[in-house]
């Protein structure tokens, strides 16, 4: 028999993720009909994003799991109406593109490139800057976006400093965890790199407090999420000199509003929200081989704790 999987995201990205989702569903033995519209009490599985406008998830009676497009959840994770197993995207695909993303403007603040990009002045600038291992690196986040740039950071030879909720051990990388580990991360990042979700525990990680942790020029990089930072201690160590650049992706609200003080200012760098996204080639497979390991009985990948948020 047929399951029936509901593509419950916006109708603009269907012809994205069509043709993926029926083919990893042949590679994947699972035969499905998938549709933008089917009716709630027949839905097996639900591809899901947001943008859907699905909120309540009471009609869907039989529904076995909810399969998101994003790998940040806190659209959904708070949902009462939601009693079903939710996971989020854990997606190669995804996951290169951050790491793309990440090294690319970890390197541009190593490198001081703007000087030379910009200053195109007829000044003949003989500065050097350090090599990589010279200028450590933080990020905050240790999960499948987190460490993946953070080995990227160590293969390029900067000294990479990790901090989670719960201690990890990755090689390369100095984790850390709990306030004490917060704290020490801050204290030698001349970058630190948010790759938080956003819960309840970590909005305002950087807040003033954690900001003046932060050696005198330190760097910010925002791909994690918007609420993570207190925009205003982060506009005020700008202007005072203490913060040397804040390159942001991710704003408590998205788009960032023409008027917003980041648009403007000479020490942020804005970028819409662009760091990685989905790829529908490698993320369709996750999602079969969910709905695969579903119908086996087998537990399913990337499953959200609800109670932890993310
Ligand atoms: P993940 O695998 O769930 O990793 C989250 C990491 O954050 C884990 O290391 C986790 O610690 C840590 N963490 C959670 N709560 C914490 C707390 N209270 N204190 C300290 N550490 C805490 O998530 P991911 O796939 O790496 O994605 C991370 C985030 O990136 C997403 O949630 C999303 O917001 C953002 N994102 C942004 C874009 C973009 O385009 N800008 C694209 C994709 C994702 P444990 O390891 O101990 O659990």
């Amino acid at each position: 028999m047929s399951l029936n999987v509901l593509f419950a995201a916006s109708p603009s990205r269907w012809s994205q993720y069509e043709a993926p989702l029926n083919e990893a569903f042949k590679a994947f033995g699972v035969k499905a009909v998938l549709g933008l519209d089917l009716p709630p009490e027949e839905v097996d599985y639900i591809v899901y994003a947001p943008q859907s406008g699905v909120t309540d998830f009471t009609p869907f009676t039989r529904t076995k799991a909810v399969l998101n497009l994003w790998a940040g959840v806190e659209n959904i994770v708070t949902n009462d109406t939601l009693t079903q197993p939710l996971a989020r995207m854990v997606d190669e695909g995804l996951t290169q593109g951050m790491v793309e993303w990440v090294t690319g403007h970890t390197l541009r603040h190593h490198l001081n490139t703007d000087l030379h990009v910009k200053g195109q002045d007829g000044i003949w600038r003989d500065d050097v800057p350090p090599l990589a291992g010279d200028r450590p690196v933080t990020i905050l986040g240790l999960g499948a976006l987190g460490q993946a740039c953070g080995k990227a950071l160590v293969d390029l030879g900067f000294p990479v400093t990790g901090w989670s909720r719960t201690q990890k051990d990755v090689a390369g990388i100095a984790c850390m965890s709990g306030k004490e580990g917060l704290e020490r991360a801050l204290a030698t990042a001349r970058i630190v790199i948010l790759l938080l979700p956003h819960t309840s525990e970590t909005e305002n990680t950087l807040d003033a407090q954690a900001i003046a942790r932060l050696p005198q020029g330190a760097v910010v990089i925002n791909p994690g999420r918007g609420p993570l930072i207190d925009d205003d201690a982060l506009l005020a160590a700008l202007d005072s000199g203490h913060l040397d650049h804040a390159t942001l992706d991710v704003f408590r609200t998205e788009p960032l509003p023409p008027e917003h003080a980041f648009w403007a200012h000479p020490k942020v760098t804005v970028t819409p929200h662009k760091a990685s996204e989905t790829r529908p080639c490698s993320a369709a497979r996750v999602i079969a081989e969910n709905i695969r390991r579903g119908e086996a009985g087998e537990p399913f990948l990337h499953l959200v704790d609800r109670s932890l948020g993310y």
